[in-house]
């Protein structure tokens, strides 16, 4: 079906931070596939693995133990808040995971009339009909019928308008501590603070959308563990996989204390090769010093990209986000800048409010932020004197 438009580009060959088309042109991938391709394209350590496993079996389904499926989830518990995970295969289907236990957890503890979802504007959470609804943007709920019950949704940032919204139908709460396709908009660190601690009050989870944030993005494992809270449950997918189509639900055991056996499941989720995927990019991404590195390449890639606000400010209004998770509010169309990027060797994403987005790998180096501002830099030239 048509649902994505026209698309000109074909990419054949990837390679660290590069793309390749079938003409051998080379384009430096700033947008790592909307954030999924963490350890850069055919990284060795994620081609052996997944070459290793499917050599010994790809898939066996959940009924039975899956080795790999154990390993994966043992590290995200080791090194998150979380002390079990559901494996699935996308971020829409993390969400939905995410709202089930949210509204598990309130009829496990006698609440079963407690299923609404409290959302923020601006947020997405993908394409099902249950995060359509809980994403609330009219362009993708039109034509899709009713939109599914139980979701309210509240202003960006406002905590009173969020508080005043929690009615005794209440579950839980469901943010992304960086709205990405809203437009790299992060959440202030006291919100979420204060998102917590109206959560405790109330007695409803704290569920956080860490689909794009997550996975070493921000510099930490998780967004959120820059405010300091911990969630009760979250969705991470995008990079979890880093190529290859995996979603998890990370949850506390209290959270999750109603997903007994039989109240969810998933046939391919955590199977055999979406998890060696996994593992490859936990292998990368939870070695001594690599968030360290993250960070400090970050913070060059944000001075820089300080720097062609200042330059070209009519262009780039300004640039806002966190760690390699970063957009420049635009002047002109995005869409303009993101094209006339391409055209120059620089692959970069549009996202909501007129934003650019810079997703890399999380693998870059000095070298390919340099380049990469070069190309915005002459870029940004071109459309300032057209
Ligand atoms: C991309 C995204 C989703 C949806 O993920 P899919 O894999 O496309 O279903 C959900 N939430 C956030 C925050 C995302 O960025």
């Amino acid at each position: 079906m048509p649902t994505y438009g026209e698309r000109t580009l074909t990419f054949v060959r990837g390679e660290g931070a590069y793309l390749f088309d079938a003409t051998g042109r080379r384009f430096l991938d700033f947008g790592a596939g909307i954030a999924v391709t963490s350890i850069g394209h055919s990284n060795p350590i994620m081609v052996k693995a997944l070459q290793e496993q499917a050599a010994t079996v790809m898939h066996t389904s959940n009924l039975y133990l899956i080795p790999g499926q154990v390993k994966a989830a043992e590290r995200l518990c080791a090194n998150s808040f979380a002390d079990v995970v559901f494996f699935g295969n996308s971020g829409a289907e993390a969400c939905e995971g995410v709202i089930k236990v949210a509204r598990k957890y309130q009829a496990h503890n006698g609440h079963p009339e407690r299923y609404r979802m409290i959302t923020v504007e601006g947020a997405f959470h993908g394409r099902t009909l249950a995060t359509i609804a809980a994403g609330g943007s009219a362009k993708h709920l039109e034509g899709f019928g009713p939109p599914t019950e139980g979701f309210d949704q509240v202003p960006f940032g406002n905590m009173n308008a969020l508080r005043n919204a929690i009615t005794g139908e209440t579950a839980g709460v469901l943010i992304e501590p960086i709205q990405g396709e809203g437009g790299i908009r992060p959440m202030d660190l006291d919100y979420l603070r204060d998102v917590r601690k109206a959560c405790d009050e109330f007695g409803i989870l704290m569920c956080v959308d860490e689909v794009q944030s997550g996975v070493g993005r921000t510099g930490k494992l998780f967004a959120h563990e820059w405010a300091g809270i911990t969630p009760d449950v979250l969705a991470s997918a995008k990079g979890l996989g880093g190529g290859m189509p995996v979603g998890a639900v990370l949850a506390t055991k209290e959270a999750a204390a109603g997903m007994v056996a039989g109240t969810h499941g998933s046939t391919y989720g955590g199977n055999p090769m979406s998890m060696a995927a996994v593992n490859a990019v936990l292998d990368v991404v939870l070695a001594d010093g690599f968030l360290d590195s993250v960070q400090d390449i970050a913070a060059y890639l944000r001075e820089k990209a300080e720097g062609l606000v200042a330059k070209h400010p009519t262009v780039f209004k300004s640039v806002r986000g966190a760690g390699l998770m970063l957009g420049f509010v635009a002047g002109p169309p995005n869409g303009e800048i993101v094209a006339a990027a391409t055209e120059n060797g620089l692959l970069t994403v549009p996202a909501g409010d007129n934003v650019v987005r810079m997703l890399p790998p999380l693998t870059i180096g000095r070298a390919e932020v340099d380049e990469a501002i070069a190309i915005l830099d002459k870029t940004a030239a071109a459309i300032a004197t057209a």
